[in-house]
């Protein structure tokens, strides 16, 4: 099938390398297109712009930093959307909102097209190797079209609703990934000041129902303090506030993604932005000494460890 994917960021590259491997016609387009060389490589054609990429596909594909990205793609200069044919489908995977999604939605119904978003769950290891999770909003008859594409980049597919639904998952997903990782680091900076290691953290919680298993897949960055950017740090703060932004046009108040939304501006402040989510592990896990207070001793001890290496290594 003939598809543009326009956005070769981290996720979107091998997306499109994964469509172009099962044999799909894919013209990619970046706005900075030499990151588009493996791909080109890889057997896909490079477009000049997303008005050209767009011409003649039958799906056109985004995978785009934000928002505004998109509004840029879609609408600017040499935006796509006007040269998409009537009844082709434009399949949103970008992390947006959905006030976003919808507004995407309606212009492309006021074109003749179909719209769909789909963001997507799983970093770039899941996109090289095809098993994203699709959380989908739009009409049933279109997700069924681009199914058989969906499946080339992943598996399970959520229908959440009409559009705006898939954005609307992906912020509850990514509001509570945010505050898992940061409430992590928050809790190793603790083990610090009384005298553990993150390896025996580690070794001691990772196994029990307590931390979610997305917590394993970062220990080795956070042991080895390796910040290469799987999820880049900036994506998780624009998702926190788009989640936060959400939740005031709806009316409530969350106040734990409130803190979260500091200590991730704080560290994209410090120059963590382009690093991975884990990251943020610089700023929220400093051991913060508070002033002594009247209790027996304002000093940590040190713990015995050799209890808690005895048990783990009992299996
Ligand atoms: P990324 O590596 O930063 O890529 C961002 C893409 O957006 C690049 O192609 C970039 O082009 C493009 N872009 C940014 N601003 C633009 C603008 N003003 N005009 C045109 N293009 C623009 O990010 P990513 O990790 O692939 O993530 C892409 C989206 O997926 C984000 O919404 C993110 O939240 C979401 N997501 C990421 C992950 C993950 O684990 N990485 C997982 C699920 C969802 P340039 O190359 O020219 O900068």
């Amino acid at each position: 099938m003939d598809v543009a994917f326009l956005g070769m960021g981290i996720m979107g590259s091998r997306m499109a390398a994964r469509l172009a491997a099962a044999g799909h016609a894919v013209r990619v387009w970046n706005r900075t297109p030499e990151k588009a060389a493996a791909l080109v490589e890889a057997g896909c054609s490079l477009a000049a712009s997303p008005r050209r990429a767009a011409e003649g596909a039958q799906t056109v594909f985004t995978m785009l930093a934000d928002p505004e990205a998109l509004r840029q793609v879609a609408f600017g200069a040499q935006g796509f959307l006007d040269s998409m044919e009537p009844g082709t489908i434009w399949v949103d995977h970008s992390t947006v909102d959905p006030t976003t999604s919808r507004q995407m939605g309606a212009n492309a119904t006021n074109r003749g097209l179909r719209f769909l978003d789909i963001p997507v769950s799983g970093s770039s290891a899941a996109a090289r190797d095809g098993k994203l999770v699709f959380f989908a909003g739009g009409e049933a008859a279109d997700l069924e079209k681009v199914a058989p594409l969906l499946s080339a980049m992943g598996g399970r597919i959520v229908h959440a609703g009409p559009v705006g639904a898939g954005a609307s998952v992906k912020l509850v997903n990514n509001a509570f990934l945010a505050q898992v990782q940061a409430a992590w680091s928050e809790s190793l900076g603790l083990a610090h000041c009384l005298g553990l290691s993150d390896q025996i953290v580690h070794d001691a919680i990772l196994p029990t129902h307590v931390a979610p298993a997305f917590l394993a897949f970062k220990r080795a960055k956070i042991e080895g303090r390796e910040w290469a950017p799987e999820f880049p740090l900036k994506h998780a703060l624009k998702d926190v506030r788009l989640a936060l932004d959400a939740a005031r046009e709806a009316g409530i108040v969350l106040h734990q993604l409130g803190a979260s939304e500091e200590l991730y501006a704080q560290a994209a402040s410090q120059g963590w932005g382009d690093s991975d989510i884990s990251s943020v592990h610089e700023v929220a896990s400093r051991c913060r000494r508070q002033p002594a207070g009247p209790g027996p001793s304002s000093e940590p001890k040190p713990i015995d460890v050799s209890v808690i290496h005895e048990i783990s290594s009992r299996g």
